[in-house]
């Protein structure tokens, strides 16, 4: 019934993806990372779902990790941006949320608090990303504050890589050195592992890692890789064709009648567009999979509908099932077409998308 534009989500494809990045390390713990609504597949439920299996979640902000806990998540979770505002320590600490601390004020505040229970603080060092986190030489005295801080209990040592995806880089061996040499003597556990570097660099495993892309079956690398290679697509973005056209030689197809046919075409009309968050920058030859079929977009994509090449084709009409990106075709793919990246196309699939879970 209705339009059957929608998101399916294959929640063990996550778990099993995160059951991956544990077992590249040898030990490591693993924060399982939910910001941004899961990447656009629901946070509330990957969250229930890994929840027996995971130790801790990692959102960006208190509005995130609330709507998590007062849907049931019970494990602790953990705010990788930290906190803004005072305010929020004292529902950090009723609620068990973990926060990163990176800057000094954050210090100031938390030994101002009066809490009901210490909390848990990731104490984040700008290694060489410059985003967040405090400068090298800052980092050993906010440790030492913290550590006499009766608001604090576990200290986790922490740091971002900018270039972990980007294997021959000098960045992350720069990085690694300057945070081994900042930390050196305090005993207390690292994470610096996002998903590139759980993938491919074993040496930073440390901990924690703290994994988010990679559980969805995305690689954040441009290139083939190893372990990449092996994760599981999570979503698999549906729709189906709901016209189909006859064109000739010279007719266009779409706004700014910018697709001319070169020959006779049939054309497809996809119940998809960028108001769902399938990019607008899916050019002409961005594929997709009609009935087992790979074929492209032609023309411009619309807010609501896109058009594809169905020439050629075997028994497609409308009512055929097209697959975006998912089981079939890799969102790498695609979001190479688009000059973007599996993050952006994941964390743009609309409201409008209902996400079904098998
Ligand atoms: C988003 C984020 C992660 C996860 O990054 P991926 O590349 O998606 O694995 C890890 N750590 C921090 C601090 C983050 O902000």
């Amino acid at each position: 019934m209705g339009r059957a534009t929608r998101a399916i989500i294959d929640l063990s494809a996550i778990c099993q993806n995160y059951r991956l990045a544990k077992s590249l390390t040898a030990g490591a713990d693993a924060v399982a990372v939910i910001k941004a609504d899961a990447y656009g597949h629901g946070a509330v439920r990957v969250a229930l779902s890994m929840e027996p299996e995971v130790p801790a979640f990692g959102v960006a902000c208190i509005e995130e990790a609330i709507e998590i806990r007062d849907a049931g998540v019970q494990k602790p979770i953990l705010l990788l941006e930290g906190f803004f505002t005072a305010d929020e320590l004292a529902t950090i600490a009723e609620k068990n949320f973990w926060t990163a601390i990176h800057r000094v004020e954050q210090i100031a505040m938390l030994e101002e608090a009066q809490l009901v229970t210490p909390v848990n603080v990731w104490l984040k060092l700008d290694s060489g990303m410059h985003r967040l986190g405090l400068d090298a030489p800052d980092y050993r005295q906010a440790y030492e504050r913290l550590q006499a801080c009766k608001n604090v209990s576990d200290i986790v040592l922490m740091s971002h890589l900018a270039c972990a995806d980007e294997l021959d880089k000098p960045h992350t061996v720069q990085q690694a050195a300057l945070f081994d040499q900042t930390v050196e003597g305090i005993s207390a556990p690292h994470s610096i592992a996002n998903s590139p570097a759980t993938l491919a660099w074993p040496d930073l495993h440390r901990d924690w890692i703290r994994p988010g892309l990679m559980l969805y079956g995305a690689s954040p690398f441009e290139e083939p890789q190893l372990n990449a290679d092996k994760l599981l697509a999570a979503m698999t973005l549906e729709s189906e064709v709901i016209a189909v056209h006859d064109l000739k030689a010279g007719e266009a197809v779409g706004y700014a009648a910018s697709y001319v046919c070169e020959e006779n075409t049939r054309v497809g009309t996809v119940a998809i567009g960028y108001g769902d968050g399938y990019s607008r920058h899916a050019g002409t030859g961005t594929p997709v999979i009609v009935n087992g079929q790979r074929t492209k977009i032609i023309g411009r994509v619309s807010m609501d509908m896109c058009a594809i090449d169905l020439t050629g084709l075997e028994n497609v009409d409308v009512g055929s099932k097209v697959e975006l990106w998912g089981a079939q075709l890799s969102v790498n793919e695609v979001a190479r077409h688009c000059g973007t990246i599996p993050y952006t196309l994941f964390t743009g699939i609309t409201r409008r998308v209902p996400r079904h879970y098998i």
